[in-house]
């Protein structure tokens, strides 16, 4: 058996995979980094975020020549779309940046083994390539291996009509009726690219709300936003059963949720949440533990129970988002070589790319009552709305809130909220602001350029202490 020894291996490629590489390469180490797919970048890469941002950005683009050019004057013809053409330039946008991982891997010497890795002792990961097997050994190994699409009892995915977002980002017609259930992130991006380009899009949720976690008053707003642009919705819907009917060219999907009627669809999407890819690690051999929902139990240093072997990103319990895998990547290969290495979790930003986007950063207002805190007492609370900023206005996309919440007695900004234009890019100014411990006054005295969106940011700061000057 071909047998190979590094520093450190890691199993996964995703965004957490890939920068713990780089960064424990950086520091000197000799990595080693196994991947199944053939392609770098995981889940994020491949079939996630990138492949579903070239396709929200190819949507909007189509929905605005077909419905708000005229608002600018401009008058174009008839509008047509080639899905295929946008499909394949997904595929491109996808293709650039995978390969731009495998350069980053050659010029930062870490070698890739493509074959599925599972652990076989706390200083071995076995390899199989092919018909082969390759055996690494390494004093340390990070398990980076992510997260799969979650199923729901009742709902029989085909990989076709009835399928998860990775089926989503690549229908090959317009569905006529298409049916998400879950009105989560995902359910909410996928779903405008297909109300976009042409579909009857329904929402099937679970709770009395949409976009869990999300500050319920960012939520109402987006969903009063949604329903206005097409989207149709039922709460309180538990879905139990979605199947494929009929025959030959007759095909449809029948969805079923308690207590409620039968939907009928051209194609039904499941985005109820993601799980812990952990198959086929044999964990149990090393003495890795799992939580009850199958998650890796890790300390605060992503160490497991097993000495020597640490798990970060979507396979551990915690936010599922591409740049807390990298951070905690980051982390981890920096605690193994100084001894040092931190994750913020409290500065975590989440971006949902609708339109309008959501962006928000720290403790939602919902968790800061959760908590006992009471407004004006012990948190304040200032809000402007997009409408009354000159560049919303200019750009023609005035619908939205910043929302800044900070502590009553220190004023240091507690959390920020965001619906709007570019809400996604402007929560970075918040991110770092909360990071250095800033107060709302800290954001409200520094000048921001005019016009520009982000003075909607330093007005919501003004509006904490009642001084907003526009509103
Ligand atoms: P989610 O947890 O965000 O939403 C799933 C929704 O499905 C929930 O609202 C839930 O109540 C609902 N649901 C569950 N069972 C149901 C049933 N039987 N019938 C009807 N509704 C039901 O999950 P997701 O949208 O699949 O996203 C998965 C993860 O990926 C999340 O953690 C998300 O944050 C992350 N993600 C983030 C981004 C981003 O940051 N932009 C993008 C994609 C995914």
């Amino acid at each position: 058996m071909e047998r190979h020894e590094h520093d450190l291996v890691i199993i996964g490629a995703g965004p957490g995979g890939y920068v713990a590489a780089i960064r424990a390469s950086q520091l000197g180490m000799n990595v080693a980094c196994v991947e199944l797919e053939p392609r770098l970048g995981g889940t994020c890469l491949r079939v996630g975020c990138i492949p579903s941002k070239a396709l929200l950005e190819s949507s909007l683009l189509y929905y605005q020549a077909r419905n708000s050019f005229g608002e600018h004057g401009i008058q174009v013809g008839e509008v047509g779309l080639d899905l295929a053409a946008m499909m394949r330039r997904k595929d491109e946008v996808v293709s650039q940046l995978t390969s731009g991982v495998e350069g980053l891997f050659k010029k930062n010497c870490v070698t890739r083994y493509l074959g599925r890795g599972r652990l076989d002792g706390p200083d071995r990961v076995i390899v199989e390539v092919g018909e082969g097997v390759v055996e690494l050994l390494a004093p340390r190994i990070i398990i980076a291996t992510g997260s799969r699409s979650a199923d729901l009892r009742g709902v029989e995915l085909d990989g076709d009509l009835i399928g998860t977002s990775t089926e989503a980002l690549c229908y090959p017609e317009v569905p006529g009726h298409l049916v998400v259930i879950g009105a989560g992130v995902i359910g909410m991006e996928l779903g405008s690219v297909w109300l976009r380009l042409g579909s009857r899009v329904t929402v099937l949720e679970y709770l009395d709300r949409i976009l869990p976690g999300v500050d319920s008053e960012v939520a109402r707003e987006a969903h009063r936003v949604f329903k206005k642009q097409g989207f149709g919705f039922h709460l309180g819907a538990r879905v139990t059963s979605a199947r494929v009917e009929g025959r030959g060219a007759k095909l449809s999907c029948v969805v079923e949720r308690e207590g409620g009627e039968e939907v009928q669809a051209d194609r039904v999407l499941l985005v109820v949440g993601r799980a812990p890819y952990i198959e086929g690690l044999n964990l149990e051999s090393v003495g890795v533990a799992t939580d009850e929902r199958g998650r890796i139990r890790v300390d605060e240093r992503c160490s497991t129970a097993a000495p020597g072997i640490y798990a970060i990103g979507d396979v551990i319990a915690g936010p599922m988002l591409a740049h807390r895998a990298e951070d905690e990547g980051v982390a981890c290969a920096e605690h193994m070589a100084s001894g040092y290495g931190h994750v913020d979790y409290g500065v975590m930003p989440a971006v949902v790319y609708t339109e309008p986007e959501i962006g928000a950063v720290g403790k939602t207002e919902d968790e800061l009552i959760a908590a006992g805190m009471k407004a004006g007492a012990d948190y304040r609370k200032g809000v402007f709305l997009f409408r009354a900023n000159g560049r919303a206005r200019a750009m023609g996309h005035i619908e939205g809130r910043v929302k800044i919440l900070a502590d009553a007695g220190s004023d240091r900004v507690l959390g920020v909220h965001i619906i709007g234009p570019y809400a996604g890019e402007l929560i970075a100014e918040a991110a770092m602001a909360m990071q250095s411990g800033a107060s709302s006054e800290d954001i409200a005295r520094t000048c921001h350029a005019h016009p520009t969106l982000s003075e909607a940011v330093k007005e919501a700061a003004l509006a904490v202490d009642g001084r907003a000057i526009h509103a």
